[in-house]
């Protein structure tokens, strides 16, 4: 079991990546060294975040999910209450995702100095290390080889061959990589299929990460399971994981919230309700630096429509601007099943299961 998310989010549904991230590896490493995530310094945190990653998906695995109560006993803040606290606890219900049976081969290329020292670390690790989520320890040692010198990342992960888990397991004809991408002189631009995934950790409390771009290959195996290398673009459809929130409570963000309201004149863009809410639809100069056309009223139900279709599609930088008419059917679709959702939630809560079904 392996879950890549954003473990400090207090979402009450916690995805996972369908690859480790990079927040996910470095926290790995800390434990191997016994360096506390609260406390672990900002120098050592550049110094992990400046590796340069990449994660080969051997097996892509199922997604699974599981629930937690959390807080039982607790006074829990919600929403509906606006910030003040129920008057009796109440145990906090959250969905978690988990990749199940999966297994990648990830390398790390860095200062031959800095990598020794973490492949000691995962020889020895001080702490019992996890794969992304503290419930999630590995099922054997993670370390797959001796560090070595290679021309690039995608050498160092050809040169693992695709490990076969039991007796007469069939080898798959390719296998799909995602790579850091960093500009050179020669490539300043990032590719256009570039995927941009906000999981390097600034630091780890409190939670802030930024953007890094990842790059898709794809490899054929040999019937031994070698790994050819070849430049194809991957098949692997592998998602950025959720974006950590832009920080709401600057200043000048409020500011630029406040200045859109008005200009929608308090009404959602999409039906005309009271808005109640102001939806991003780039994230590009999130946290202060928004610019008026990166913003849209909203009401509460567009909101929730239009970040459930977001969701879904694994969407990175960029959102959905609920005034481009290519999304209008899909927005009022998924308008369409909240409302139904709800209510029958609200009869579920009323009625006993025979009567719901
Ligand atoms: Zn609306």
């Amino acid at each position: 079991m392996q879950a890549w998310g954003d473990h400090e989010s207090k979402f009450f549904v916690r995805r996972t990546a369908g690859a480790p991230t990079k927040s996910g590896v470095i926290g790995l490493l800390c434990a191997a060294m016994g360096l506390d995530r609260a406390s672990v310094s900002r120098d050592w945190l550049s110094r992990l975040a400046d590796l340069e990653m990449g994660v080969r998906v051997d097996r892509p695995g199922v997604r699974w999910w599981d629930y937690h109560t959390v807080g039982a006993g607790m006074y829990l803040r919600v929403a509906e209450s606006e910030g003040k606290t129920r008057p009796k606890p109440e145990t906090m219900l959250t969905r978690r995702e988990y990749l199940c049976d999966a297994s990648f081969l990830v390398a790390l290329r860095g200062e031959s100095k800095l990598i020794g020292r973490l492949d000691d670390a995962l020889l020895h690790p001080v702490w019992t290390i996890y794969l992304g989520r503290k419930s999630c320890p590995p099922g054997r040692p993670v370390r797959a080889s001796d560090p070595g010198t290679f021309d690039d990342l995608e050498s160092a992960l050809c040169s693992v061959p695709w490990q076969r888990r039991c007796r007469g397991d069939e080898v798959p004809h390719r296998v799909d990589a995602l790579l850091d991408w960093r500009p050179t002189p020669d490539e300043p631009l990032a590719p256009d299929d570039a995927q941009v995934w906000y999981d390097v950790p600034l630091t780890f409390d409190p939670p802030a990460h930024q953007p890094r771009f990842v790059v898709g290959r794809s490899w054929t195996i040999g019937k031994d399971g070698e790994v050819a290398l070849h430049g194809d673009p991957a098949q692997h459809d592998a998602k950025a994981p959720p974006r950590p929130r832009a920080n709401y409570k600057n200043t000048e963000y409020r500011k630029a919230r406040l200045a859109r309201l008005e200009a929608d004149k308090g009404l959602c863009v999409f039906c005309k309700s009271p808005a109640t809410t102001v939806q991003h639809i780039t994230y590009r100069r999130a946290g202060g630096n928004e610019s008026h056309d990166d913003l849209r009223a909203l009401c509460r139900l567009c909101h929730d429509a239009v970040t459930m279709i977001e969701y879904g599609e694994g969407m990175g930088i960029d959102r959905i601007n609920p005034e481009d008419a290519a999304w209008r059917d899909r927005i009022i679709r998924t308008r369409d099943d909240i409302i139904r959702f709800r209510s029958l939630e609200t009869r579920r809560r009323r009625l006993s299961a025979e009567e719901v079904e």
